[in-house]
């Protein structure tokens, strides 16, 4: 027997078909959200809104340095 083609109720752990909705057993939905459900709730973690921006920061910083360094040289040209 394969277990890794049953899912097992996330409520009263019995092998269970795979794609049922509903636990013959105890016939709560099969939905992961039980007590022994694998799959808890991932948030976002926060490293990685840090990570995104300052890429954002390391972006803006990228592009905008050869801006400022064109506006610099285009006022140094201009008072020369
Ligand atoms: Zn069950």
């Amino acid at each position: 027997m394969d277990d890794s083609v049953y899912e097992s109720c996330s409520y009263c752990g019995k092998t269970i078909m795979p794609g049922v909705v509903q636990c013959p057993y105890c016939r709560n939905y099969t939905d992961d959200k039980g007590p022994l459900g694998m799959d808890a709730p991932r948030a976002t973690p926060r490293w990685f809104l840090i990570a995104g921006t300052l890429a954002l920061i390391a972006m803006l910083l990228f592009v905008g340095f050869p801006l400022i360094v064109a506006v610099v040289s285009w006022l140094m040209s201009l008072m020369s």
